[in-house]
């Protein structure tokens, strides 16, 4: 018997002809995550399989899947060559201390065993009873389920318990994006749904250096890191807002402020998506949160952008089902910690809830706005993660 873990990919079962792409990019994410462990990833038919690593590196192991998008569930569980009376054996072996209810659930892909998998479970569900006399059936609510998982490949795994991963679809199988990262709770959360979604994300992080300090990057870097568990290593593109704002506070109508620094934030996404290959730009956005988020105001700043999709997968998010997952991923904590945001800075007292596109455009051209977004862009700063 040799202890392993069982890893159950999710939808790439849906992906037809497309499998064999989801399911190499799914083995090579697992791979470079795991590379810091002395452990061996192989493939079996239908399932990959984490072998012959330190007992001492097991916990770590399993939290490192448990974030790995593209992973349905995994297992903690023993692995034997396929034969009936050697199941039988190790199923009663592993129950003998056990008190309660149970049931055995049988798996079988081999179809070249006798017993069916009805059989097979009822079989050794009486093996055990005749064993350990504290355990009772209850095949509706079971205390405890001892699952056979009997593969084509003579291999059987036999388990109990079984993790959920976070589903969805291996890193890099959707193309690339671009994240425009803040330091608050909604960007890390747009960032892990999109690399669920099998997004490779960047971030592009705006600052008003020295009117924001070095925390409110080093948080930026912090949540990076922490969403680098889901998405893999991610480069960060750390821009300066800084004469943007002082330009416009200086020369616009202060109300504008947001729409117009929103308007160089997506001009130079834009720009960096181009240059990186990014097919995407992702924001943490929903609709109607803050004055900067109502319909007018995303129609007026994303303008800017020309042939790029925008995708704000929060926008219909109410604010607390977006703390949920912030809490779920780990980014909440640092997500509350207080800094400025560029955003805060220059803050105007009344800005401009619905603005219209001519009188946006209008206040833009008191300012060198193309030639002030040439410099942002030329003095971006990159920043690998992970
Ligand atoms: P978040 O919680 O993500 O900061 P928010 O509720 O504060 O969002 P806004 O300030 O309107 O809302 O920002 C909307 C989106 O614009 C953010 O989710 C993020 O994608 C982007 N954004 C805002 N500020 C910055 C910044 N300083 N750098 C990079 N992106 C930013
Ligand atoms: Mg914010």
């Amino acid at each position: 018997m040799e202890k392993v873990i069982l890893i159950r990919f999710g939808e790439i079962f849906l992906k037809g002809k497309n499998r064999g792409f989801f399911e190499k990019v799914l083995v090579e994410n697992i791979k470079e995550k795991l590379k810091e462990f002395d452990a061996e990833v192989v493939k079996i038919p239908g399932r990959y399989i984490v072998q012959k690593y330190r007992e001492s590196d097991e916990i770590d192991i399993l939290e490192t899947l448990e974030k790995i998008p593209g992973i349905f569930s995994f297992s903690k569980s023993a692995k034997i060559v396929t034969d009936l009376n050697k199941i039988e054996e190790l199923s009663v072996e592993l129950m003998k201390d056990k008190k309660g209810t149970f049931k055995v659930e049988t798996n079988r892909a081999d179809k070249t065993l006798e017993l069916n998998s009805m059989q097979i479970s009822a079989k050794i569900g009486g093996k055990i009873l005749a064993v350990n006399k504290n355990l009772k059936v209850d095949v509706k609510k079971p205390e405890t389920t001892l699952f056979i998982d009997i593969r084509e490949d003579k291999t059987t795994f036999i388990y109990e318990n079984v993790i959920f991963g976070v589903g969805g679809m291996p890193v890099g199988t959707s193309g690339s994006g671009l994240i425009l990262l803040s330091g608050g709770i909604d960007s890390p959360v747009a960032g892990y749904m999109m690399a669920k979604r099998g997004v490779k994300v960047a971030a592009v992080h705006f600052h008003s250096y020295p009117y924001t300090s070095n925390f409110a990057r080093e948080k930026v870097e912090e949540l990076a890191k922490i969403i680098s568990a889901y998405t893999g290593k991610m480069t960060i593109f750390m821009v300066s807002m800084t004469e943007l704002q002082e330009q416009i506070n200086a020369k616009c109508d202060s109300s504008y402020m947001i729409t117009l620094l929103r308007r160089g934030m997506f001009t130079i996404a834009e720009r960096l998506a181009k240059k990186y290959k990014k097919k995407m730009i992702i924001t943490g956005e929903s609709l109607g949160q803050v004055a900067s988020q109502t319909i007018e105001s995303m129609t007026v700043v994303s303008e800017v952008v020309k042939d790029t999709p925008i995708i704000r997968p929060l926008v219909a998010f109410d604010k607390c089902e977006t703390i949920d997952i912030a809490k779920k991923i780990g980014t909440f904590e640092t997500s509350i910690k207080p800094f400025e945001d560029c955003c805060t800075v220059f803050l105007p007292e009344s800005p401009i809830v619905r603005p219209n596109l001519y009188l946006t455009k209008k206040e833009q051209e008191k300012i060198d706005f193309d030639e002030i977004i040439n410099r942002a862009f030329e003095s971006i700063e990159v920043v690998e993660i992970g």
